[in-house]
Protein backbone atom coordinates (compact mmCIF):
# COMPACT_ATOMS: atom_id res chain seq x y z
CA UNK A 1 0.00 0.00 0.00
CA UNK A 2 1.36 3.59 -0.72
CA UNK A 3 1.35 6.14 1.36
CA UNK A 4 3.45 8.68 -0.72
CA UNK A 5 0.86 11.55 -1.09
CA UNK A 6 0.21 11.17 2.43
CA UNK A 7 3.80 11.98 3.55
CA UNK A 8 4.33 14.50 1.15
CA UNK A 9 1.69 16.28 2.63
CA UNK A 10 2.79 15.55 5.67
CA UNK A 11 6.31 17.08 5.11
CA UNK A 12 4.82 20.37 4.37
CA UNK A 13 2.29 19.90 7.87
CA UNK A 14 5.62 19.84 9.67
CA UNK A 15 7.08 22.52 8.43
CA UNK A 16 4.21 24.88 9.50
CA UNK A 17 2.30 22.76 12.87
CA UNK A 18 4.01 21.28 15.73
CA UNK A 19 4.59 18.03 15.05
CA UNK A 20 2.40 18.23 11.83
CA UNK A 21 -0.81 17.50 13.67
CA UNK A 22 -3.39 19.68 15.83
CA UNK A 23 -3.75 17.15 18.22
CA UNK A 24 -0.59 15.45 19.64
CA UNK A 25 -1.17 11.76 19.33
CA UNK A 26 -2.26 11.74 15.45
CA UNK A 27 1.03 12.33 15.23
CA UNK A 28 1.48 8.25 15.54
CA UNK A 29 4.68 8.64 17.17
CA UNK A 30 3.85 6.21 20.03
CA UNK A 31 3.66 2.98 16.74
CA UNK A 32 6.32 3.97 15.48
CA UNK A 33 4.56 5.34 12.23
CA UNK A 34 3.58 8.68 10.08
CA UNK A 35 -0.21 9.96 9.83
CA UNK A 36 -2.24 8.87 6.82
CA UNK A 37 -4.17 11.94 5.77
CA UNK A 38 -7.99 11.79 5.65
CA UNK A 39 -9.67 12.32 2.37
CA UNK A 40 -13.30 11.37 3.43
CA UNK A 41 -15.03 9.37 5.16
CA UNK A 42 -18.74 7.11 4.71
CA UNK A 43 -20.12 4.91 6.99
CA UNK A 44 -17.98 2.80 8.76
CA UNK A 45 -14.73 3.29 6.49
CA UNK A 46 -12.36 6.05 5.89
CA UNK A 47 -10.41 6.80 2.63
CA UNK A 48 -7.04 8.80 2.96
CA UNK A 49 -5.43 10.76 0.11
CA UNK A 50 -3.62 7.85 -1.45
CA UNK A 51 -7.06 6.14 -1.81
CA UNK A 52 -6.84 3.66 0.54
CA UNK A 53 -9.76 2.45 2.43
CA UNK A 54 -9.73 1.45 6.15
CA UNK A 55 -12.50 0.27 8.24
CA UNK A 56 -12.21 2.96 10.66
CA UNK A 57 -12.49 2.02 14.69
CA UNK A 58 -11.28 5.70 15.84
CA UNK A 59 -14.96 7.19 14.77
CA UNK A 60 -13.17 10.44 15.47
CA UNK A 61 -11.98 9.73 19.01
CA UNK A 62 -15.74 9.06 19.54
CA UNK A 63 -18.13 10.90 18.51
CA UNK A 64 -19.14 9.40 15.05
CA UNK A 65 -21.31 6.68 16.84
CA UNK A 66 -23.15 6.78 13.54
CA UNK A 67 -20.33 6.31 11.16
CA UNK A 68 -18.98 8.63 8.82
CA UNK A 69 -21.41 10.79 6.64
CA UNK A 70 -24.68 10.13 7.82
CA UNK A 71 -27.31 11.79 5.47
CA UNK A 72 -29.26 12.89 8.04
CA UNK A 73 -26.97 14.43 10.41
CA UNK A 74 -25.79 16.37 7.19
CA UNK A 75 -29.16 17.34 6.28
CA UNK A 76 -29.73 18.41 10.29
CA UNK A 77 -26.32 20.72 9.58
CA UNK A 78 -27.38 21.89 5.66
CA UNK A 79 -30.90 23.05 6.68
CA UNK A 80 -29.33 25.13 10.29
CA UNK A 81 -26.62 26.54 7.87
CA UNK A 82 -28.93 27.75 5.70
CA UNK A 83 -30.29 30.48 7.90
CA UNK A 84 -26.81 31.52 9.27
CA UNK A 85 -23.96 29.75 10.91
CA UNK A 86 -23.60 31.81 14.19
CA UNK A 87 -25.08 34.56 15.99
CA UNK A 88 -23.61 34.98 19.63
CA UNK A 89 -27.28 35.51 20.57
CA UNK A 90 -29.79 32.79 21.95
CA UNK A 91 -31.23 30.36 19.13
CA UNK A 92 -33.84 28.55 20.04
CA UNK A 93 -32.14 25.08 19.35
CA UNK A 94 -29.95 25.80 22.57
CA UNK A 95 -32.92 25.75 24.55
CA UNK A 96 -34.14 22.06 22.98
CA UNK A 97 -30.43 20.67 23.34
CA UNK A 98 -30.35 21.66 27.45
CA UNK A 99 -34.04 19.86 27.66
CA UNK A 100 -33.24 17.04 25.31
CA UNK A 101 -30.26 16.39 27.97
CA UNK A 102 -32.20 17.12 31.24
CA UNK A 103 -34.54 14.60 29.86
CA UNK A 104 -32.01 11.69 29.11
CA UNK A 105 -29.80 12.90 31.96
CA UNK A 106 -31.75 13.47 34.97
CA UNK A 107 -28.91 14.78 37.12
CA UNK A 108 -28.50 17.17 34.84
CA UNK A 109 -31.35 19.72 35.85
CA UNK A 110 -29.58 22.58 34.25
CA UNK A 111 -26.90 22.68 31.45
CA UNK A 112 -24.66 25.04 29.67
CA UNK A 113 -23.28 24.34 26.25
CA UNK A 114 -20.09 25.41 25.01
CA UNK A 115 -17.54 24.13 22.13
CA UNK A 116 -15.23 21.29 23.63
CA UNK A 117 -14.69 18.43 25.93
CA UNK A 118 -11.80 20.64 27.74
CA UNK A 119 -14.01 23.55 28.27
CA UNK A 120 -16.49 21.71 30.18
CA UNK A 121 -14.53 20.19 32.58
CA UNK A 122 -12.49 23.24 33.09
CA UNK A 123 -15.97 25.35 34.00
CA UNK A 124 -17.48 22.15 36.00
CA UNK A 125 -14.29 22.78 38.40
CA UNK A 126 -14.43 26.30 38.54
CA UNK A 127 -18.16 26.36 39.00
CA UNK A 128 -17.40 23.03 41.84
CA UNK A 129 -14.53 25.62 43.40
CA UNK A 130 -16.94 28.93 42.94
CA UNK A 131 -20.14 26.45 45.14
CA UNK A 132 -18.03 24.87 47.73
CA UNK A 133 -15.43 27.84 48.37
CA UNK A 134 -12.78 25.01 48.37
CA UNK A 135 -9.34 25.10 46.22
CA UNK A 136 -8.64 21.40 46.05
CA UNK A 137 -9.62 18.47 43.60
CA UNK A 138 -9.10 15.07 42.81
CA UNK A 139 -8.39 12.89 39.87
CA UNK A 140 -7.15 9.38 39.05
CA UNK A 141 -3.44 8.53 37.81
CA UNK A 142 -4.41 8.46 34.12
CA UNK A 143 -7.82 9.66 34.06
CA UNK A 144 -8.17 12.47 31.18
CA UNK A 145 -10.50 15.44 31.52
CA UNK A 146 -8.56 17.50 28.98
CA UNK A 147 -5.93 19.74 28.68
CA UNK A 148 -6.78 22.63 31.43
CA UNK A 149 -3.87 23.05 33.11
CA UNK A 150 -4.59 22.23 36.94
CA UNK A 151 -6.11 18.40 34.86
CA UNK A 152 -2.54 18.10 32.99
CA UNK A 153 -1.19 16.18 36.19
CA UNK A 154 -0.88 12.25 35.47
CA UNK A 155 -2.68 12.35 32.71
CA UNK A 156 -2.80 9.12 30.60
CA UNK A 157 -3.93 9.21 26.89
CA UNK A 158 -1.48 11.44 24.55
CA UNK A 159 1.06 12.45 27.63
CA UNK A 160 0.85 8.59 28.38
CA UNK A 161 1.66 7.98 24.70
CA UNK A 162 4.56 10.08 24.50
CA UNK A 163 5.82 9.26 27.97
CA UNK A 164 5.35 13.29 29.56
CA UNK A 165 4.09 13.02 33.02
CA UNK A 166 2.56 15.76 32.68
CA UNK A 167 3.14 19.29 31.19
CA UNK A 168 5.83 21.92 30.83
CA UNK A 169 4.46 25.21 31.21
CA UNK A 170 1.78 24.35 33.73
CA UNK A 171 2.98 26.27 37.23
CA UNK A 172 3.34 24.87 40.25
CA UNK A 173 0.40 27.00 41.55
CA UNK A 174 -2.29 25.46 39.38
CA UNK A 175 -1.19 21.54 40.30
CA UNK A 176 -0.64 22.15 43.25
CA UNK A 177 -3.87 21.95 44.41
CA UNK A 178 -4.53 18.55 41.79
CA UNK A 179 -4.53 15.80 44.20
CA UNK A 180 -4.05 12.16 41.91
CA UNK A 181 -5.27 8.95 42.93
CA UNK A 182 -5.17 5.22 41.86
CA UNK A 183 -8.56 4.55 39.97
CA UNK A 184 -10.38 2.36 41.60
CA UNK A 185 -9.08 3.01 44.70
CA UNK A 186 -11.51 4.26 47.07
CA UNK A 187 -9.58 3.76 49.86
CA UNK A 188 -6.77 6.44 48.62
CA UNK A 189 -9.86 8.75 47.65
CA UNK A 190 -11.31 8.50 51.33
CA UNK A 191 -7.80 9.43 52.79
CA UNK A 192 -7.82 12.15 50.80
CA UNK A 193 -11.36 13.36 51.65
CA UNK A 194 -11.06 13.12 54.84
CA UNK A 195 -8.20 15.14 54.88
CA UNK A 196 -10.56 17.91 53.79
CA UNK A 197 -10.78 21.18 51.53
CA UNK A 198 -12.02 19.26 48.66
CA UNK A 199 -14.40 20.92 46.17
CA UNK A 200 -14.83 18.01 43.66
CA UNK A 201 -13.72 14.64 42.46
CA UNK A 202 -13.53 14.17 38.95
CA UNK A 203 -13.44 10.96 37.15
CA UNK A 204 -14.78 9.21 34.29
CA UNK A 205 -17.19 6.83 35.82
CA UNK A 206 -16.24 4.24 33.17
CA UNK A 207 -11.80 5.54 31.86
CA UNK A 208 -11.20 5.61 28.50
CA UNK A 209 -8.17 7.04 28.38
CA UNK A 210 -5.48 5.04 30.02
CA UNK A 211 -6.49 2.43 27.56
CA UNK A 212 -10.48 1.22 28.41
CA UNK A 213 -10.72 0.24 32.04
CA UNK A 214 -13.87 -0.92 34.31
CA UNK A 215 -15.01 0.69 37.60
CA UNK A 216 -14.57 -2.45 39.75
CA UNK A 217 -17.97 -3.07 42.00
CA UNK A 218 -19.03 -1.10 44.75
CA UNK A 219 -16.43 1.83 43.57
CA UNK A 220 -18.93 4.95 42.19
CA UNK A 221 -20.91 4.11 44.83
CA UNK A 222 -18.09 4.32 47.22
CA UNK A 223 -17.60 7.76 45.44
CA UNK A 224 -21.14 8.64 45.46
CA UNK A 225 -20.94 8.21 49.06
CA UNK A 226 -17.72 9.98 50.28
CA UNK A 227 -18.62 13.05 48.23
CA UNK A 228 -22.01 13.75 49.81
CA UNK A 229 -20.40 12.93 53.70
CA UNK A 230 -17.60 15.10 53.29
CA UNK A 231 -19.52 17.71 51.04
CA UNK A 232 -17.58 17.33 47.73
CA UNK A 233 -18.98 17.63 44.33
CA UNK A 234 -19.27 14.64 42.15
CA UNK A 235 -17.99 15.06 38.73
CA UNK A 236 -18.88 12.28 36.38
CA UNK A 237 -16.89 13.03 33.36
CA UNK A 238 -18.90 11.43 30.82
CA UNK A 239 -17.39 13.28 27.47
CA UNK A 240 -16.37 9.76 25.97
CA UNK A 241 -19.34 7.73 27.84
CA UNK A 242 -22.26 9.88 27.60
CA UNK A 243 -24.20 8.36 24.69
CA UNK A 244 -21.66 5.67 24.54
CA UNK A 245 -22.23 3.27 26.83
CA UNK A 246 -25.78 3.77 27.28
CA UNK A 247 -28.23 6.58 25.93
CA UNK A 248 -28.12 7.73 29.72
CA UNK A 249 -24.19 7.35 29.80
CA UNK A 250 -22.30 5.65 32.88
CA UNK A 251 -24.59 7.70 35.27
CA UNK A 252 -27.55 5.21 34.05
CA UNK A 253 -25.56 2.40 33.57
CA UNK A 254 -24.68 2.12 36.93
CA UNK A 255 -27.48 4.42 38.64
CA UNK A 256 -25.22 6.71 40.19
CA UNK A 257 -26.31 10.17 40.17
CA UNK A 258 -23.40 12.68 40.38
CA UNK A 259 -23.36 16.36 41.68
CA UNK A 260 -22.29 17.51 37.87
CA UNK A 261 -21.79 15.83 34.26
CA UNK A 262 -19.22 17.30 31.45
CA UNK A 263 -20.45 15.80 27.90
CA UNK A 264 -19.02 16.43 24.69
CA UNK A 265 -17.97 14.12 21.99
CA UNK A 266 -21.60 12.63 20.63
CA UNK A 267 -23.07 15.08 21.68
CA UNK A 268 -21.86 17.70 18.85
CA UNK A 269 -22.68 14.61 16.35
CA UNK A 270 -19.22 15.27 14.81
CA UNK A 271 -19.35 19.02 15.23
CA UNK A 272 -17.72 20.94 18.11
CA UNK A 273 -20.40 20.71 21.08
CA UNK A 274 -20.02 19.82 24.48
CA UNK A 275 -21.68 20.95 27.65
CA UNK A 276 -21.73 20.62 31.78
CA UNK A 277 -24.85 20.58 33.67
CA UNK A 278 -26.22 19.41 37.15
CA UNK A 279 -28.00 20.11 40.24
CA UNK A 280 -29.86 23.29 39.90
CA UNK A 281 -28.60 25.38 42.94
CA UNK A 282 -24.72 24.93 41.74
CA UNK A 283 -25.44 25.52 38.07
CA UNK A 284 -27.28 29.11 39.55
CA UNK A 285 -24.14 30.07 40.72
CA UNK A 286 -22.68 30.48 37.00
CA UNK A 287 -22.53 33.93 35.81
CA UNK A 288 -25.20 36.00 34.57
CA UNK A 289 -27.21 34.65 38.15
CA UNK A 290 -23.68 34.17 40.23
CA UNK A 291 -20.29 35.11 40.56
CA UNK A 292 -18.30 32.04 38.74
CA UNK A 293 -17.44 33.52 34.98
CA UNK A 294 -17.79 31.31 32.11
CA UNK A 295 -18.59 32.34 28.66
CA UNK A 296 -17.82 31.55 25.08
CA UNK A 297 -18.19 33.35 21.39
CA UNK A 298 -19.45 29.87 19.64
CA UNK A 299 -20.49 28.57 22.73
CA UNK A 300 -24.15 27.15 21.61
CA UNK A 301 -23.22 27.01 18.06
CA UNK A 302 -26.52 26.42 16.47
CA UNK A 303 -24.99 24.03 13.54
CA UNK A 304 -22.94 21.90 16.13
CA UNK A 305 -26.09 21.27 18.31
CA UNK A 306 -28.57 20.57 15.44
CA UNK A 307 -26.03 17.87 14.53
CA UNK A 308 -26.01 16.70 18.08
CA UNK A 309 -29.49 16.66 18.69
CA UNK A 310 -30.25 14.50 15.70
CA UNK A 311 -27.63 11.90 16.31
CA UNK A 312 -29.42 12.31 19.96
CA UNK A 313 -32.66 11.22 18.08
CA UNK A 314 -31.36 8.74 15.90
CA UNK A 315 -29.39 7.07 18.95
CA UNK A 316 -33.05 7.25 20.87
CA UNK A 317 -34.68 4.44 18.06
CA UNK A 318 -34.93 1.06 19.09
CA UNK A 319 -32.52 -1.37 19.10
CA UNK A 320 -29.37 0.68 19.01
CA UNK A 321 -27.94 0.13 22.16
CA UNK A 322 -28.14 -3.54 21.95
CA UNK A 323 -26.69 -3.74 18.04
CA UNK A 324 -23.75 -1.76 19.36
CA UNK A 325 -23.50 -4.29 22.26
CA UNK A 326 -23.22 -7.40 20.02
CA UNK A 327 -20.73 -5.90 17.79
CA UNK A 328 -18.46 -4.67 20.42
CA UNK A 329 -18.65 -7.94 21.98
CA UNK A 330 -18.04 -9.45 18.17
CA UNK A 331 -15.16 -7.05 17.68
CA UNK A 332 -13.47 -7.55 21.09
CA UNK A 333 -13.57 -11.57 21.60
CA UNK A 334 -12.44 -11.60 17.92
CA UNK A 335 -9.67 -9.35 18.62
CA UNK A 336 -8.71 -10.95 22.21
CA UNK A 337 -8.84 -14.58 19.94
CA UNK A 338 -6.49 -13.15 17.70
CA UNK A 339 -4.08 -11.42 20.05
CA UNK A 340 -3.70 -15.00 22.32
CA UNK A 341 -3.62 -17.29 19.26
CA UNK A 342 -0.16 -15.62 18.12
CA UNK A 343 0.98 -16.10 21.45
CA UNK A 344 1.12 -12.93 22.70
CA UNK A 345 0.29 -12.14 26.43
CA UNK A 346 -3.32 -10.22 25.76
CA UNK A 347 -6.65 -8.57 27.86
CA UNK A 348 -9.60 -7.23 26.78
CA UNK A 349 -11.80 -4.30 28.76
CA UNK A 350 -14.85 -3.80 27.12
CA UNK A 351 -18.45 -1.85 27.43
CA UNK A 352 -20.55 -1.95 24.77
CA UNK A 353 -18.94 -0.18 21.65
CA UNK A 354 -15.72 0.80 23.39
CA UNK A 355 -12.62 -1.80 24.37
CA UNK A 356 -8.99 -1.91 24.31
CA UNK A 357 -7.39 -4.95 23.91
CA UNK A 358 -4.02 -4.86 25.96
CA UNK A 359 -0.93 -6.50 25.15
CA UNK A 360 -0.75 -7.71 28.89
CA UNK A 361 -1.80 -10.52 30.97
CA UNK A 362 -3.86 -8.43 33.17
CA UNK A 363 -5.99 -7.72 34.78
CA UNK A 364 -5.70 -3.94 33.80
CA UNK A 365 -7.86 -2.53 37.13
CA UNK A 366 -5.88 1.10 36.87
CA UNK A 367 -3.15 3.23 35.36
CA UNK A 368 -0.43 0.97 36.58
CA UNK A 369 -1.63 -2.04 35.31
CA UNK A 370 -2.40 -0.72 32.31
CA UNK A 371 1.40 0.39 31.69
CA UNK A 372 2.02 -3.29 32.01
CA UNK A 373 1.61 -3.61 28.69
CA UNK A 374 3.99 -4.00 25.75
CA UNK A 375 3.60 -0.79 23.84
CA UNK A 376 6.23 -1.94 21.30
CA UNK A 377 4.44 -5.14 20.04
CA UNK A 378 1.23 -3.15 20.38
CA UNK A 379 3.09 -0.77 17.61
CA UNK A 380 3.94 -3.21 15.09
CA UNK A 381 0.26 -4.41 15.51
CA UNK A 382 -1.13 -1.31 15.21
CA UNK A 383 0.85 -0.91 11.65
CA UNK A 384 0.08 -4.65 10.79
CA UNK A 385 -3.80 -3.50 10.83
CA UNK A 386 -3.56 -0.32 8.68
CA UNK A 387 -1.22 -2.16 6.30
CA UNK A 388 -4.31 -4.21 6.10
CA UNK A 389 -6.76 -1.65 6.05
CA UNK A 390 -7.89 -0.99 9.30
CA UNK A 391 -7.74 2.01 11.14
CA UNK A 392 -7.05 1.15 15.06
CA UNK A 393 -6.18 3.91 17.37
CA UNK A 394 -2.48 4.93 17.51
CA UNK A 395 -1.81 3.95 20.94
CA UNK A 396 -2.47 1.09 23.63
CA UNK A 397 -3.99 3.90 26.07
CA UNK A 398 -7.13 4.57 23.81
CA UNK A 399 -10.35 2.88 23.07
CA UNK A 400 -11.42 1.80 20.51
CA UNK A 401 -14.90 2.97 18.91
CA UNK A 402 -17.52 0.88 17.25
CA UNK A 403 -20.27 2.61 15.07
CA UNK A 404 -23.83 2.02 13.77
CA UNK A 405 -22.35 1.97 10.53
CA UNK A 406 -20.18 -1.09 11.11
CA UNK A 407 -21.67 -4.39 9.29
CA UNK A 408 -20.58 -7.87 10.89
CA UNK A 409 -18.56 -8.21 7.47
CA UNK A 410 -16.74 -4.97 8.60
CA UNK A 411 -15.58 -6.55 12.17
CA UNK A 412 -14.75 -9.94 9.92
CA UNK A 413 -12.14 -8.05 8.25
CA UNK A 414 -10.44 -6.74 11.22
CA UNK A 415 -10.17 -10.02 12.72
CA UNK A 416 -8.83 -11.43 9.62
CA UNK A 417 -6.35 -8.74 10.15
CA UNK A 418 -5.70 -8.66 13.41
CA UNK A 419 -4.82 -12.63 13.25
CA UNK A 420 -2.33 -11.75 10.40
CA UNK A 421 -0.70 -8.74 12.07
CA UNK A 422 -0.46 -10.26 15.88
CA UNK A 423 1.64 -13.36 14.13
CA UNK A 424 3.79 -10.32 12.28
CA UNK A 425 3.70 -8.69 15.47
CA UNK A 426 5.62 -11.90 17.09
CA UNK A 427 8.44 -11.86 14.38
CA UNK A 428 8.66 -8.13 14.12
C1 LIG B 1 -12.03 13.68 24.99
C2 LIG B 1 -12.18 13.87 26.45
C3 LIG B 1 -12.07 15.14 27.04
C4 LIG B 1 -11.64 16.35 26.28
O1 LIG B 1 -12.53 16.70 25.28
P1 LIG B 1 -12.02 17.65 24.06
O2 LIG B 1 -13.25 17.88 23.27
O3 LIG B 1 -10.96 16.86 23.36
O4 LIG B 1 -11.47 18.87 24.67
C5 LIG B 1 -12.33 15.26 28.38
N1 LIG B 1 -12.68 14.20 29.11
C6 LIG B 1 -12.78 12.96 28.60
C7 LIG B 1 -13.19 11.83 29.46
C8 LIG B 1 -12.51 12.76 27.25
O5 LIG B 1 -12.58 11.52 26.75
Amino acid sequence: MSIQRSQSIFERAKAVIPGGVNSPVRACRGVGTDPVFVQQGDGATITDVDGNRYVDLIGSWGPLILGHSHPEILDAIAETMSQGTTFGAPTEVEVRFAETLRSIYPAMEMVRAVSSGTEATMSALRLARGFTGRARIIKADGGYHGHADCLLVAAGSGAATLGIPGSAGVPDGAARDTIVVPYNDLAATEAVLAAGDVAAVIIEPIAGNMGLVVPAPGYLEGLRAACTRHGTLLIFDEVMTGFRVAYGGAQARYGITPDLTTIGKIVGGGLPAAAFGGRRDIMEKLAPLGPVYQAGTLSGNPLALAAGLKAIEILGRPGTYERLETLGARLGDGLLAAVRAAGLPACLNRVGSMLTVFFCAGPVTDYATAKTSDTKRFGAFFRGMRERGVFLPPSQYEAMFISLAHTDEDLDLVIAAAKASALAAVAD
